[in-house]
């Protein structure tokens, strides 16, 4: 018989977008007991992990629970709960996830209009508005934070106007959730996609979400209940809407599952809602306002040691994302040796890129745990060291003060 090795995964420092390093906290979160779903010490849980959702979304709303999948589950449940078939949704698109939203939306059956801005560029709001008076879509859903491109998409001109024109607004907020402000109230934000494993420093594996009465309206008109757990004597209400396709990601049913009455569907992913809790006390416990600062503070310090360096960064800086900065790869470098060598001598990883930008950038992230003054100093100490091994014409010795200049200033 074969024997397997004991599972020993290396300790790593990970600067990428994502999945991030975890908070041992959050890793002993996941190792407690297993509890039973309806067990009222599992569900007083569920209940904080609510209310602590909707502090980190910034919202009121009733209505803020994670979706057991990653995070594209949760746009996914969104999407196909906001839209029906034959609706017209307008995704405006600067990088790899403003595709991944239309590619869903017309998968709901929506017809989809796009709006492109060139990669390393975000739109002009007024750009969108314009388009939503224009197209008069249902629904309007785009990207806050594309971690493709490192830009981040202002939003608080774009809910005024999809209240206007009686569209809703759905955002993804994966990428920077806990790491930079997503104002959902105040932005007049419809419905909001979260990720765990990006700022809020926790495993891959739940989406986070949270949506206001003018979505819930919409999920309720085309609400279906399973046959087989309809109370007794109940009748499904007459001039319901298309019924929504999926039943894993049907929110209607999970806005049953997640309220007091807690009608059965899945079963809720234990391990991950502690450590989901846990990540959330973690993030709370620092202060919204002093984990953007440390992210803020982290981003300077990686950038100016990158400066210091004679590096170039790609994409426009006055939209660039607090949270991962795209590197240009210097003209004759291998930017996958250089990225193995991080990982294999250094123990570090840092990301490559998608579509058009393969092989023209690296993108370092400096998100939740991994977001870290030991972590800049180090990654930028090795990088330094892998581009020389590597033949990059850069300036050495001054990136590591430049950053701590930062850090000390
Ligand atoms: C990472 C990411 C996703 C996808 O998340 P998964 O957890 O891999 O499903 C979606 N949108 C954005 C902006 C992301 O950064």
């Amino acid at each position: 018989m074969r024997t397997y090795t004991e599972l020993c995964p290396s300790p790593r420092t990970i600067m990428t977008p994502g999945p991030v390093e975890v908070d041992p906290r959050v890793l002993r979160a996941l190792s407690y007991p297993i509890l039973g779903q309806f067990d009222p010490e599992f569900t007083a849980y569920m209940n904080d992990t609510m209310e602590m959702l909707r502090s980190v979304f910034q919202t009121k709303n009733r209505w803020a629970f994670p979706i057991d999948g990653t995070s594209r589950s949760g746009l996914e449940a969104v999407l196909t709960g906001l839209i029906e078939p034959g609706d017209k949704v307008l995704v405006p698109i600067f990088g790899r996830f403003g595709h991944l939203l239309a590619e869903i939306a017309e998968r709901c059956g929506a017809e989809v209009a796009t709006l492109h801005c060139e990669w390393g560029t975000v739109f002009d709001q007024e750009e969108i508005v314009s388009a939503i008076r224009r197209e008069k879509p249902e629904l309007v859903a785009l990207v806050h934070g594309e971690t493709s491109t490192g830009r981040v998409q202002p939003l608080d001109r774009i809910g005024p106007a999809c209240r206007e024109s009686g569209a809703l607004l759905v955002v993804d907020a994966v990428a920077t959730i806990g790491g930079i402000p997503v104002l959902t109230d105040e932005w007049c934000l419809d419905a909001v996609i979260g990720g765990t494993q990006k700022c809020l420093s926790v495993p891959s594996g739940m989406a986070p979400i949270t949506f206001n009465e003018r979505a819930e309206r919409k999920i309720l008109s085309r609400k279906r209940i399973e046959r087989g757990i309809r109370p007794p004597g109940y009748e499904e209400p007459e001039g319901l809407g298309a019924r929504i396709q999926s039943n894993y990601l049907d929110l209607a049913q999970l806005m049953d599952y997640w309220s007091p009455v807690r009608l059965n569907h899945h079963t809720e992913m234990t391990s991950m809602l502690y450590g989901l809790r846990e990540g959330l006390r973690i993030v709370l416990q620092e202060g919204l306002a002093s984990r953007f600062a440390r992210h803020r503070l982290n981003e300077a310090a990686l950038m100016a040691g990158l400066a210091a360096m004679g590096l170039e960064l790609y994409g426009d800086p006055g939209c660039k994302m607090a949270v991962v900065t795209c590197v240009t790869i210097p003209d004759g470098v291998d930017g996958e040796a250089v990225r193995s060598m991080l990982l294999d001598a250094f123990g570090i990883e840092i990301a490559s890129s998608f579509g058009p930008l393969k092989g023209k950038i690296w993108r370092i992230g400096t998100m939740g745990y991994s977001c870290s003054r030991k972590n800049v100093l180090h990654l930028l100490g090795a990088f330094e060291a892998a581009l020389v091994r590597h033949g990059a014409q850069i300036e050495v010795g001054r990136a590591l003060q430049a950053a701590l200049d930062v850090y000390e200033g």
